[in-house]
């Protein structure tokens, strides 16, 4: 049922039970807030929603409350700016106020409130934060002088990945966000998704850099850095810069990279397609042997972490294919090789990914002692790259990457969003087992990021039952369901710990309340890259026929090298 409302003596539509909040964003009526996040029940940290309601004495906060008939609703008096004002000032109190060297200084929500309640001095002073930083983790950098307890990063770990490395300790005055036992992320349960870091407002939570190194190695004599682009990272800078998919971002990326230093530049997608084909192989082989099955694809390294974690149990359930920079890294090095000693190339991947920077120093992720991919530039570091070369990469013109290893299929293109992956799978098992394209199913997404769906395909004489879900609290409540309901008719599980799958990873633009449409975006900007692939299956993709058949047991082995050491030996 709806009915009206006043607010700012305007009469506003609302649904009976809406919060507030809600209500009033819905009808363009802007309200600041630092704690609140849509789909997450209100928490009331902050108080900064606060508004005036007519017959009630004290401001409430506008993300506990849901609307009444004949609310009359004041969001811009003096009062309640004076009110919100005071809050800012308050969270400023203990502020380091580096903002000039802080990753997140224009990005940053508590900045950008401080200049609109015309914050202009310290108002108040408090102690210091005088906490560690913690620097132990491959992905996740935290201050926690910056943090201002909105409680969004341990809401997000705890809620969304299931995961709870941080959490509030301390009462009082001496409330703090922190690991467990003030001991580095580096030992706590963290998966390194880096979903904690597209939700905090300020700068304590950001991505360990690898600008720098990547840097170093572009000026270094004896170091000849290759670039790697997945298609992900490539629809992410599409989206952000606003390229469409027929000004050729791939392209337009090769242009700048080149231009940042790097000799040779390469599209990903086909690593993409050899992860598709090794997947779709080793679930033929699994249903055919009556091995254990669903099969969980094993493409995201945050989702391998937290079942090393948390449910090693299912680790023999899980396809043994490397993710796709990581094969990629291992054929970049051993092709170049011949013109360039394997030492001394230095592959960088540029992914939508922050997870990726610590699978990427993974002992398995060698080959002699070499790392395949030595380097891992999120797309938030790429932006931030090519401002300080000061590349206008709108006025670039699109270049070809490198040959070979150039062409690939759609299933190249779409494991940047869930669902797509397996799609590929179902599509190449199709090709595989009927030797022909099989109809073009389209597995669509659930409608919400964080969510599942499954669907049930016939491919040859079998029924395969595919799934697809993303955000771990859901993947993880799903194999329950699967484990209660004793299923058997699911075949193919496609797990993303990003909600949304690549396109909402945790190393995209952080977006505050954008980041959920930014995701979506992201997507739709995927799909239409994927529409000038001519290849629709990745089996299809005749350069990596010519690779597979080239390639020996042993370089086939460092593709499928199994990530869980236990399970290898
Ligand atoms: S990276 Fe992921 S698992 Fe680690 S603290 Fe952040 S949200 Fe939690
Ligand atoms: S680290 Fe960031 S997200 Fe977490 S409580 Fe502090 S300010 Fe909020």
């Amino acid at each position: 049922m709806s009915f009206s409302i006043q607010v700012n003596n305007t009469t506003i539509e609302v649904q009976e039970g809406e919060i507030l909040l809600s209500a009033l964003r819905r009808n363009g009526i802007k309200i600041p807030t630092l704690c609140y996040m849509a789909d997450f029940a209100p928490s009331g940290a902050c108080r900064l929603c606060v508004v005036e309601v007519k017959g009630k004495r004290d401001l409430i906060t506008t993300c506990t409350h849901p609307v009444e008939p004949g609310m009359e609703v004041v969001t811009n008096s003096a009062r309640v700016i004076k009110a919100r004002k005071a809050i800012v000032e308050m969270l400023l109190a203990n502020h380091p106020d580096d903002c000039l060297y802080c990753e997140r200084n224009g990005n940053c929500e508590l900045q950008w409130l401080a200049e609109e309640m015309h914050v202009k001095e310290k108002k108040f002073f408090s102690k210091k934060n005088t906490d560690q930083r913690d620097h132990s983790s491959p992905s996740v950098y935290r201050d926690p002088a910056k943090c201002i307890l909105c409680n969004r990063c341990v809401r997000v770990c705890e809620e969304v990945q299931l995961v709870t490395a941080i959490e509030f300790i301390s009462r009082g005055n001496k409330t703090r966000v922190n690991s467990a036992f003030n001991k580095g992320l580096n030992i706590s349960s963290c998966i390194n998704c880096g979903q904690c870091i597209m939700v905090c407002p300020t700068g304590a939570l950001v991505d360990i850099s690898h600008i720098e190194k990547v840097r170093s190695a572009l000026d270094h004599p004896q170091r000849k850095p290759v670039a790697m682009i997945s298609p992900a990272f490539a629809a992410s800078v599409a989206e952000e810069l606003g390229l469409k998919a027929t000004d050729n971002p791939l392209g337009i990326i090769t242009s700048a990279l080149k231009k940042t230093g790097f000799a040779k530049v390469y599209d990903m997608a086909l690593a993409n397609d050899m992860n598709v084909i090794l997947e779709a192989r080793q679930l033929k082989e699994r249903a055919d042997k009556g091995a254990a099955l669903p099969m969980f694809s094993s493409c995201c390294p945050a989702w391998i972490s937290y079942a090393e974690e948390f449910i090693p149990d299912n680790l023999s359930h899980f396809s043994t294919v490397k993710s796709h920079h990581q094969i990629m890294g291992n054929l970049i090095k051993y092709h170049l090789e011949k013109e360039i000693p394997v030492e001394e190339i230095y592959t960088v991947s540029f992914m939508p990914c922050v997870a990726n920077k610590y699978e990427a120093s993974r002992e398995e992720n060698t080959r002699k002692g070499i790392s395949e991919t030595d380097a891992v530039i999120s797309v938030r570091e790429f932006l931030r790259m090519i401002r300080s070369y000061g590349i206008n990469i709108k006025r670039l013109e699109a270049e070809k990457p490198e040959q070979p290893f150039i062409n690939n299929s759609v299933a190249g293109q779409q494991m940047a969003y869930s669902g797509g992956k397996a799609e590929a799978v179902a599509l190449q098992l199709h090709l595989m087992e009927a030797g022909k394209e099989g109809d073009s199913f389209r597995f669509t997404p659930p409608k919400n990021p964080g969510s599942r769906k499954e669907v049930k395909v016939k491919i040859g004489k079998k029924e395969y039952g595919f799934a697809w879900v993303s955000g771990i609290a859901e993947a993880q409540r799903y194999i329950d369901k699967l484990n209660q309901e004793a299923r058997t008719d699911i075949h193919y599980v496609e797990v993303m710990a990003c909600p949304g799958g690549c396109a909402g990873g945790g190393g995209q633009p952080v977006a505050g309340f954008a980041n959920y449409e930014k995701s979506k975006n992201r997507k739709k900007a995927s799909q239409d890259i994927e529409k000038s692939c001519k290849v629709k299956i990745a089996g299809l993709n005749t350069e990596l026929s010519r690779i597979f058949s080239g390639t020996t047991e042993t370089d086939q082995g460092y593709y499928t090298s199994f990530r869980q050491r236990d399970v290898l030996k």
